[in-house]
């Protein structure tokens, strides 16, 4: 089935005991942060900009470290805030139906909107701490930031001099391995995978739908654009998500 949420919403959905979630940018576009692969995205426009989260290149040039921390500078000046999409999970959660929230965003918005911090798995890292390439030590984003405000445009370890960087997963860089097993054992262990925003294209996250699916989990897809997990999904919703997922919640 694929379009708008049914209503009313079927059984499997509405009774469903252990949803686990599975979030991707889609969910945060309408809280103003950009969406990198879709029609409009970052990347699609200004294939440069995908530089700034390679490892390699990141390593290998300064100016694109500063341009990096630049733009986490201006994100932290937008008006970057929860939106409703997020507001449902939380519904979800004390509805005592949320088995795990898992998340390639790194923007910290479901713990902000009041997820429980130990709900959220955070597959791709967070932009809300700062780690040393070099000997991975770690601090906060707004110490980092307020370096580049007192005029470092390019901060270094304060322990060894080494290189720092937002504590995001980027390409070059492998998956925290026990948030991914936490994330798989969530996915084995649902009665409903909902992926919510994400075009489920990035391994190996997109392989969590699958592990949900041989595990006897239906399967909900949220997303604007066709998924390659459409056809395996019970549901596919197109409608927006701010206005989609509060009702598939059985929250609005
Ligand atoms: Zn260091």
């Amino acid at each position: 089935m694929t379009g708008a949420v049914p209503d009313p919403l079927p059984d499997w959905l509405s009774g469903a005991r252990r949803v686990t979630v599975l979030t991707g940018a889609g969910i945060s576009t309408d809280s103003g942060i950009p969406d990198y692969r879709g029609p409009n995205g970052v990347w699609t426009r200004d294939p440069d900009a995908e530089k700034l989260v390679t490892l390699s290149y990141y390593l290998a040039d300064p100016e694109i470290r500063r341009k990096a921390w630049r733009v986490r500078a201006d994100v932290r000046a937008a008006d970057v805030a929860p939106n409703a999409g997020h507001r449902a999970l939380v519904d979800l959660e004390r509805q005592g139906r949320l088995r795990a929230l898992l998340t390639q965003n790194v923007d910290g918005l479901h713990q902000a909107a009041g997820s429980s911090p130990e709900h959220v798995l955070e597959l791709h890292g967070t932009v809300h701490a700062v780690e040393c390439l070099s000997c991975g030590d770690r601090t906060s984003m707004d110490d980092a930031l307020a370096r580049i405000d007192a005029g470092d445009p390019d901060p270094a370890c304060l322990v060894c001099g080494g290189i720092l960087k937002s504590a995001t997963v980027s390409f070059g860089q492998a998956l925290d391995e026990r948030v991914l097993d936490a994330a798989a054992q969530a996915a084995a262990d649902c009665d409903v995978l909902l992926a919510v925003g994400t075009s489920l294209v990035v391994y190996p996250v997109a392989g969590l739908v699958e592990v949900a699916a041989a595990h006897g989990a239906r399967v909900v897809i949220v997303n604007a654009e066709p998924t390659p997990f459409d056809g395996l999904a019970d549901l596919v919703v197109r409608e927006p998500i701010s206005t989609a997922l509060p009702r598939l919640v059985g929250a609005g």
